[in-house]
């Protein structure tokens, strides 16, 4: 290389990593522009310049009691959250309020994102997910425990998508995590008449489930019954009954050795949280492992209630804690306390889910999960559906959450959920 092409290559190379202006030739300027364009942004220096939510109801089929009434039977209230990044690369994560599991609704998720996490997180690194939920914590300060976990979860659902966009990793990689199994998936047996029980069932075996767990509370009586029903009909299924806090502590105690009676291999959420001793007494009494959900929102809860005796296990979810950074820690503490924990959600849509996916494939999840948005909804916004055949459900490969979005879906389904309104911050 001659001395002139020599300089020439390095005063370009140089203007291209930004340490000399280009003032060469038109033809090398318009080298150097295209060159600085086609190199990405280092991602600790990316901003997030605009948050868009999409509020919508997923279509539902069949019975589930949270899905009732006024609100629920107009379908499984979701917002959509799409984060973009001022060099455009977007991450998206979901909400997924049920107002009669938790307070959150389609209405507070959505306002609490739009005018209090939204203003804190725009020009914020999206790479620092941790630094965004101090933020969050400081706009919405927290109750008993963290403030609004389920919205918040789908702001750092979306944050993790956007910095694996950004990294190119998986969630499994961005925690030097393998990917992990296929999740073996469970079916929810869910009736108010045991008249029903064999034919849901059979619905579920058609699909090729071959685990199933039951809703119980609060009538022992009938749940018993529904238990003993279950066990004969699937005498190889892990039987999990979830009571979803519907018991008080009397009954509970009675309830718990007829259920293990039965054939009910963890009882889970037998009373409401704040039933401190009555948990107590339950792991006492030893009848069934006892599980807790509801009311499991921050580590710090769960560091609590291992140190009051309350649990055997935790059924996680990251829609309950806040998101993936939440949950991954109380797996976390699950493992050093040598507790067990299940796989759980809160019948996520697909996105929701392939992040669910992601974290239990990661750790390792050996017992099927309660993850039944499968089972219940009947529509999705992504451009390939996640995998999911024969009660099996394949984590999703690719950076981030590992999937892709539909927008033009999102919006076709938003605009189908009575008249909802994209919001933009
Ligand atoms: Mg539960």
């Amino acid at each position: 290389m001659k001395r002139r092409e020599f300089l020439g290559a390095v005063s370009t190379a140089a203007a291209v990593l930004g340490l000399m202006p280009p003032i060469f030739s038109k033809d090398k300027a318009r080298l150097v522009i295209s060159l600085r364009s086609s190199i990405k942004t280092s991602p600790s220096k990316v901003k997030i310049d605009r948050i868009d939510l999409f509020p919508m109801r997923y279509p539902m089929t069949g019975y589930f009691k949270f899905f009732t009434g006024p609100h629920g039977s107009a379908g499984r209230a979701a917002v959509v959250v799409k984060i973009t990044a001022d060099d455009g690369t977007t991450g998206w994560g979901q909400s997924v309020p049920i107002a009669k599991w938790s307070y959150e609704t389609l209405e507070t998720a959505t306002i609490v994102m739009h005018k209090y996490f939204a203003p804190v997180l725009i020009r914020h690194n999206p790479t620092d997910i941790c630094g965004a939920h101090a933020e969050m914590d400081r706009a919405l300060a927290p109750g008993f425990t963290t403030g609004m976990p389920i919205s918040r979860a789908g702001i750092d659902l979306a944050l993790h998508d956007l910095t694996g966009k950004l990294s190119g990793k998986t969630l499994a990689q961005m925690w030097n995590k393998p990917k992990g199994s296929p999740i073996t998936l469970s079916w929810t047996v869910n009736v108010t008449s045991l008249d029903d029980i064999g034919s849901l069932m059979d619905l579920g075996k058609k699909r090729g489930y071959r685990y199933f767990n039951i809703k119980v509370a609060p009538d022992p009586k009938f749940d018993v019954a529904l238990a003993k029903e279950v066990r004969r009909l699937s005498p190889e299924s892990f039987l999990w009954a979830d009571a979803n806090g519907g018991y008080n502590t009397e009954t509970a105690l009675k309830a718990a050795p007829r259920l293990a009676d039965a054939g009910v291999d963890v009882l889970e959420a037998p009373l409401r949280p704040n039933h401190i001793s009555g948990y107590q007494a339950l792991k006492k009494q030893g009848a069934l492992p006892i599980f807790m959900d509801e009311g499991v929102i921050s580590p710090t809860d769960l560091e609590e209630f291992i140190k009051l005796g309350m649990l055997d296990g935790v059924a996680m979810k990251p829609a309950r804690c806040g998101g993936l950074i939440s949950n991954k820690r109380q797996i976390e503490l699950c493992q050093k306390h040598n507790l067990m924990w299940l796989g759980s959600g809160l019948t996520d849509p697909d996105i929701a889910m392939a992040a669910t996916l992601g974290l239990y494939g990661a750790f390792g999840l050996k017992k099927p999960a309660a993850l039944n948005g499968p089972q219940f909804l009947t529509a999705d916004v992504l451009k390939k559906p996640l995998r999911i055949e024969n009660g099996m459900a394949y984590v999703p490969d690719g950076p981030g959450l590992g999937i892709e979005v539909d927008e033009d879906r999102v919006i076709d389904l938003m605009k189908r959920s009575g008249g909802q309104k994209k919001i933009v911050s």
